[in-house]
């Protein structure tokens, strides 16, 4: 039997909000005046003052205008912008929750979110402002709830603009709301966990604030503002001066924020945003900017791989990348390394982790190749025998570990673990055993020096480049259609896009012709944002294979997907 506790250093971890945590700490290494967030596109750029100026004035902003109160909700639609981290910032700083969303999202997946986070206001840019409007009219919101970011105004003048809600004058008697960082939220995002629709993650402050130290020993303990720490044989910054990261991780995502701009403002390492990933792009930036740092994801590991322009740019500023949001291969790491020189660790996590809860020392990123890593700081894991998501009770009793390097499930403990699913207490007791263990729904094994391999996962969870895909909710869709009479969605690797991708097995009401499957493919792309598409195709079969209860047995279908990749 076996918990495995962590080898990096103990850490006694500070209880405030995350605001004062970035903008009010003591012995904060780098000046006012260092730029953080620098724009890859237009090259605009603002140092750490800046932001927690307009984070301020658009907290106060908000509360002169919306009477914001502790616990509201923002929810924030917008591509990566290096004005979101101020709107972010100044919503905590008011006491508020973020909820951000996939700018891809449709209007119906877009008011799904705003109505059941409970938002209060919608944050966005002129481009998404059309699927806005109309979410907003789905979900019941009026138009003067919606916030415009960026240099083009609603021309009906109907929509508050970013700065008229910032530059609020005679508003100083504001202060920051007082808050409770273990209980109060900083942010709702959203999961499909273990099972079902897409649900409320409950990340408090002290989870983000956890979170962000525990990478400190792992990761960001190796990269520095002016170019003065190393790391074994890993050269220094080039150029002589600071870490530059660039950031192409969505900010919708915890993974992004929590690396690619809570991380920046707390150590000083300069952020060159990029508002959309594309590999060419990604390549001049490293070449102009001397880059030294990435958080990518395996995609992106494999257009490093084999994309013909790729050698045409000098990419040896890089002195580590870290991948992480889906299984990496130790060929693509090796293939990667030698084609450009670009080293690539990994980290694991989840949303209910805040995100990260592995992570690869970066000395030991070509010695574990395949691990995630090991264990966080002030964390606890443990391995413990598998319980498919069709089979999984209610409510788990406290799972024995299994012995040091058997295959099983997951189990992480710690303070960056979520505080459960919002208003939904059904799902948080699947997820979460009265001591705090955390049930992942993913399968591995743990090796005796504490760096866990991931193997399969016993959830769910589909995941496409990184995006998560829920099978629950593209089964709600598929049933809809009139040719459709049971459905059941199941990832499946492709290998030319390097990821996996839903496919629907589906029983045909009587008449339906095997053509009709491409129609249905076509009938759900219109009503789903691009990663949720059945790029994995739909086959057809007589039934779907269901526990006594009407619960789907997917380890059956999983199954079938195996059998079928022999056969072929
Ligand atoms: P999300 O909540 O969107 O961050 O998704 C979390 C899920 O992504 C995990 O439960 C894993 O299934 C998967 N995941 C995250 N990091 C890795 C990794 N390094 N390798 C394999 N799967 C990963």
């Amino acid at each position: 039997m076996a918990i495995t506790k962590s080898t990096f250093p103990q850490l006694s971890l500070p209880e405030t909000n995350l605001f004062s945590f970035i903008f009010a700490r003591k012995e904060r290494p780098f000046p006012d005046s260092h730029v953080i967030f620098h724009d890859g596109e237009t090259d605009k750029a603002y140092s750490y003052a800046r932001v927690r100026q307009a984070a301020v004035d658009f907290g106060t902003g908000l509360k002169a205008r919306f009477d914001w109160r502790k616990g509201d909700v923002l929810a924030l639609f917008a591509s990566n912008d290096i004005d979101t981290p101020a709107v972010t910032m100044g919503t905590l700083w008011a006491g508020g929750v973020v909820s951000p969303s996939n700018p891809g999202y449709t209007p119906a997946e877009l008011a799904y979110q705003l109505k059941d986070s409970g938002s209060r206001a919608i944050v966005t840019q002129f481009h998404l402002l059309d699927t806005v409007k109309k979410a907003c009219d789905l979900a019941g919101f009026g138009r003067d709830s919606i916030i415009l970011l960026g240099d083009q105004r609603d021309p009906s003048g109907q929509i508050p603009h970013y700065t008229s809600v910032r530059n609020i004058s005679g508003a100083t008697r504001y202060r920051a709301t007082k808050l409770n960082p273990k209980h109060d939220l900083a942010f709702l995002v959203y999961s499909s966990g273990t099972t079902g629709k897409p649900k409320g993650v409950r990340l408090s402050h002290y989870n983000l604030t956890s979170n962000v130290s525990q990478l400190q020993p792992g990761e960001q303990y190796n990269l520095t503002w002016d170019g003065s720490r190393t790391c074994g044989d890993i050269p220094l910054p080039k150029t002589g001066s600071g870490d530059k990261v660039l950031t192409c991780l969505p900010y919708f995502h915890i993974y992004g924020l929590t690396t690619t701009v809570f991380n920046p403002l707390y150590t000083g390492t300069t952020s060159i945003v990029m508002a959309r990933f594309e590999i060419e792009k990604w390549c001049s930036l490293v070449q102009k900017h001397s880059i030294t740092f990435s958080y990518i994801v395996p995609p992106i590991v494999l257009l490093l791989c084999k994309h013909p322009a790729v050698p045409k740019y000098d990419l040896s500023s890089i002195r580590m990348t870290n991948s992480g949001a889906a299984p990496l291969s130790r060929e693509m790491v090796e293939t990667c390394f030698k084609r450009t020189g670009v080293r690539v660790k990994q980290g694991y996590g989840l949303s209910e982790t805040s995100p990260t809860a592995f992570n690869q020392p970066w000395d030991e990123w070509n010695v574990t190749i395949g691990s995630v890593g090991k264990v966080l700081s002030n964390m606890e894991a443990k391995i413990c025998t598998p319980i498919d998501a069709s089979d999984a009770p209610s409510e788990h009793a406290e799972a024995d570990p299994l012995p040091q390097g058997q295959v099983g499930e997951l189990h992480v403990r710690g303070p960056n673990i979520f505080l459960g699913y919002h208003n939904n207490d059904a799902a948080t007791k699947e997820s979460l055993s009265p001591s705090g263990w955390f049930h992942t729904g993913d399968v591995g094994y743990i090796d005796a020096n504490g760096n866990f391999f991931i193997t399969d996962r016993v959830k769910e969870l589909i995941k496409y480049k990184g995006f998560q895909v829920a099978p629950a909710e593209l089964e709600g869709y598929l049933l809809e259609h009139p040719l459709v009479d049971d459905c059941a969605v199941v990832g499946i690797h492709s290998e030319s896009l390097g990821t996996e991708v839903p496919r629907a097995y589906v029983v045909p009401k009587p008449g339906a012709q095997r053509k009709d499957a491409s129609e249905i493919i076509q009938w759900l792309g219109s009503r789903v944002a691009n990663h949720k598409k059945l790029r994995g195709g739909v086959v057809f079969v007589e039934e779907i294979p269901k526990t006594a209860s009407g619960k789907i047995l997917r380890r059956v279908m999983r199954e079938w997907v195996k059998a079928e990749k022999l056969e072929a």
